[in-house]
């Protein structure tokens, strides 16, 4: 009998205990910054950082926190939120990233369902903690920490500095399975209640590696990263993770940070990644343009969480010379699913072919399987025309939420997590969303992309932000309205804007009419809200 062939290479746990320590001996003299209002940047070290790190840990000992207890934080990006990010989950914890856009309902519901036990909250956004202080009762302890230098410690709560100075390191790491849950995120819920996705540390390891792929974002070593993406949104893009992983150089944003601050970082700072919406980067695009800043350091900015309009991505190109790099994810994914890159073959294809495609949102990354389903449960051609639910799975996509049965929907009998956006895929490989299940138009039988209409009226020079909507319609059941922000300080008629689409879209996709509104309301992580302009819109008399 021959011996054993298979299971003889080590099953090494993928847990962040090892991305942290082999980041604190190798990159020990790296940068960590936090933007502080009307000050320099605030920086230390990785050794800094890995030193408070084992403190914060110990601190949570302290504290009581045990082994999965819920450990949350109700915070701006900063160097302290990323210690909370990395001392939870390596001492056994749970990270729970709270989201304070949140109405006080939600957040209320949010951290009672995921019971936690202790949350680590900026001065500036405690007060929506205090306003609803008795309805948590699952919460032990609030810590504050200081966001700006001058903030006020509200309530005689513990401060996180005062509590840090004085806590013991934690000296060993506690040994984890690298299937333990390692954070957690609600995803904004546009019905019904959030829903809680858990991280495993398994899923966020290969997601990291992943990340740091040279065909995906290659993340490195050599990257100054600014970090805009909330951090409690996705994990902000668990870049924050990725970055300390590669020992790059990480600027976080401080809080409530503008368009301008940004420019001056990326300026200053030589930044090379930055991601955020596209509503973040549309408005940076009217700034350079205003007052010339120069953002050319950037090599990569990972742009989603909804579509980027393809006259963005070409205007960074090559006003600014900063790459965008058009990503589609979700909170369920960890979050990233595919990325528009261009593939060797398509370089020397025309410049009007190469935006097209970089301007779908790419194939999947090593790791995602991907599939399009129609009504009828049957797989659809990737043959860029056949629409139907994109279907994924992988080791950072969820299999199940966190206790909620009712939500069991979501996942095929075969074992594939229902995204709820429609897409098409090109021979290529690449996907397309054309909208989510709940935003596309059926007008006359005909599917029109509310994506591909409102992308194209951004391409018109004078017009800032649009979202377009279904509307009721005697005739054709629902009809597309565009709803128009023109720029600033300029008047657009709504026959220029049908008229640039004349050319772009098919007839019976054609918006009839347009409307002009001073702005398009957002979701409290910056995408459009068009949850809000429906409600708004819903009387809508159509004039044909
Ligand atoms: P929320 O549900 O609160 O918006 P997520 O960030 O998890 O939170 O949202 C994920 C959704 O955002 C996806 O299901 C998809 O509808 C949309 N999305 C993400 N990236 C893109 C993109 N590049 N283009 C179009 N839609 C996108």
């Amino acid at each position: 009998m021959s011996a054993p062939l298979n299971d003889l290479m080590m099953n090494y746990p993928l847990t962040l205990t090892h991305f942290f320590e082999r980041s604190r001996r190798l990159f020990a003299k790296k940068t960590i910054a936090t933007r502080v209002p009307g000050r320099p940047l605030f920086r230390y070290t990785y050794a800094d950082f890995a030193e408070r790190t084992m403190r914060l840990a110990g601190l949570l000992r302290e504290l009581g926190i045990k082994k999965g207890d819920r450990v949350a934080t109700l915070a701006w990006n900063s160097h302290r939120h990323l210690e909370v990010y990395w001392a939870a989950p390596l001492s056994g914890a749970v990270l729970h990233t709270l989201n304070f856009r949140l109405s006080a309902q939600d957040l209320t519901y949010i951290i009672n369902h995921a019971e936690d036990s202790v949350i680590f909250a900026d001065a500036s956004v405690y007060p929506m903690l205090a306003a609803i202080r008795d309805k948590i009762p699952t919460v032990k302890q609030i810590v504050c920490m200081k966001d700006t230098v001058d903030a006020a410690v509200p309530d005689g709560l513990p401060e996180y500095e005062a509590l840090l100075a004085r806590a013991a390191p934690l000296d060993r790491w506690p040994q984890l399975d690298e299937t333990d849950a390692l954070g957690m995120c609600y995803t904004s819920g546009t019905t019904g209640h959030p829903k809680g996705v858990v991280y495993t540390h398994r899923g966020i390891f290969l997601h990291c590696m992943a990340q740091a792929a040279a065909d995906t974002m290659a993340l490195s070593e050599n990257d100054v990263i600014l970090h805009v993406v909330p951090m409690f949104h996705a994990n902000a893009w668990c870049v924050p993770y990725g970055g300390v992983m590669t020992g790059a150089t990480q600027i976080f944003a401080g809080p409530n940070i503008q368009p301008k601050d940004i420019c001056e970082i990326v300026q200053a700072e030589k930044v090379s990644f930055v991601g955020a919406v596209p509503t973040v980067w549309i408005a940076i695009k009217e700034l350079v343009e205003k007052d010339g800043f120069d953002i050319s350091s950037i090599r990569c900015i990972p742009i989603g969480g909804s579509a980027a309009p393809r006259s963005l991505i070409e205007a960074f190109d090559k006003k600014f010379n900063a790459t965008m790099m058009h990503a589609w994810g979700m909170t369920e994914m960890s979050p990233i699913g595919t990325l528009a890159r261009l593939k060797s073959y398509m370089r020397d294809w025309a410049e009007d072919d190469q935006y097209a495609v970089r301007a779908k949102q790419g194939y999947a990354v090593a790791g995602v399987d991907l599939r399009i389903v129609n009504d009828e449960g049957v797989e659809q051609p990737w043959d860029g025309k056949s629409m139907g639910e994109i279907q994924v799975r992988g080791p950072w996509v969820l299999k199940s939420y966190y206790n909620n049965a009712a939500a069991a929907d979501r996942f095929t009998g075969d074992g594939w997590f229902r995204t709820g956006d429609v897409a098409v895929i090109d021979p290529d490989g690449y996907i397309q969303i054309t909208d989510r299940t709940k935003d596309l138009i059926k007008s006359g039988g005909e599917w029109i992309s509310s994506i591909d209409v409102e992308s194209m009226i951004m391409g018109h020079p004078k017009v800032l932000e649009a979202a377009v909507i279904a509307v009721p319609h005697p005739k054709w059941v629902e009809r597309p309205l565009a709803c128009v922000v023109p720029k600033p300080g300029v008047t657009v008629e709504a026959a220029e804007i049908v008229d640039f689409l004349r050319d772009k879209l098919a007839r019976w996709a054609l918006p009839d009419e347009v409307v002009f509104i001073d702005a398009v309301p957002k979701t409290s992580v910056g995408k459009f809200d068009k949850k809000v302009l429906r409600e708004r819109f819903k009387n809508w008399q159509p004039k044909s």
